[in-house]
């Protein structure tokens, strides 16, 4: 596994603060030079470095680490839990996937519920979906005033600086599909009985607004990629290299933290079993 390269693809896939990034100039089949035969030997092996990195997070009980996943339905936010968070042991980590809100979470303010789901020292939090739905289906659906979500991002943004002030890493990651590659994934999903329950027809009036998704997720990610909580955009109509680049992006954040095992705070020098 080379380090070097999983830094490159972090870099390449990063959004820099500020851009103005226009989506349909990425494109959503995009490789990076990367092979899927390859990524049969190349996903294990990532698998098993963040494996052996979270080990040493838990134990080293220090940094936290907060990983975000947003994507339109349908882009692969579960489908990337089961095939690359898999590799953390249940202990120590968490997954929270946030739904429409409920009757008292919506008598709160919207980063209430969020907020409690924060990892602690040693934890690895996974969101399935996130504050971001605030400014996100929130606006598309003009479930409260302009004056109100265009102040989130402000808000977004004092609130992950915070967590990163209190030791949390954060990673942020779009997934990035295309309108074909949605359809042939809904259609998959009526066609398998297996997978239906996961396809609503409220999926279709979402389809609808496609453009305003997209508008609505350019602005986030122009203003919320911040230098400690980057965003990075992964091409996501291949399911292989949207695993790859995750696990990538995911060791490298994870190798800066340079976890350890930590010493005993015992002295257990001489200690004979007998
Ligand atoms: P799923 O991810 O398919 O389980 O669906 C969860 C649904 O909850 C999606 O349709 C989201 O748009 C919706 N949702 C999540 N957060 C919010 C929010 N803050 N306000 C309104 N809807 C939300
Ligand atoms: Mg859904």
């Amino acid at each position: 596994m080379s380090r070097a390269r999983a830094r490159r693809l972090r870099e390449l896939l990063k959004v820099e603060p500020g851009t103005n990034i226009r989506l349909a100039d990425i494109d959503p089949g995009e490789t990076h030079g990367r092979d899927k035969a390859a990524s049969a030997r190349e996903l294990p092996e990532g698998l098993e470095r963040l494996t052996s990195l979270q080990d040493r997070l838990w134990a080293e009980q220090r940094h936290k680490v907060l990983i975000v996943l947003q994507g339109i339905d349908a882009a692969g936010k579960d489908g990337s839990i089961k095939h690359v968070m898999s590799a953390f042991n249940p202990m120590g980590c968490t997954v929270t996937s946030f739904k429409v809100p409920t009757e008292i979470e919506l008598a709160h303010d919207y980063l209430w519920r969020v907020h409690q789901r924060t990892p602690g020292k040693g934890e690895i939090a996974i969101f399935n979906r996130s504050h971001y739905e605030d400014v996100l289906v929130v606006r598309v659906h003009d479930l409260v005033p302009k004056e109100v979500w265009s102040k989130r991002f402000a808000e977004i943004n004092a609130f992950e600086e915070l967590l990163v002030a209190a030791g949390t890493t954060i990673v942020k990651f779009f997934l990035w599909i295309d309108r074909d590659e949605q359809r042939e994934r809904f259609q998959e999903r009526l066609d398998d009985p297996d997978k239906r329950w996961k396809f609503r027809t409220n999926d279709l009036e979402e389809r609808k607004r496609w453009d305003d998704y997209v508008a609505a997720y350019e602005e986030a990610l122009r203003r919320c990629s911040t230098d400690v909580a980057p965003w990075y955009v992964i091409p996501a109509n291949r399911k292989w290299f949207r695993n790859l680049a995750i696990a990538d992006i995911l060791g490298d954040t994870l190798e800066d933290l340079d976890p350890r095992y930590p010493p005993s705070d015992e002295d257990l020098t001489g200690i004979r079993l007998v």
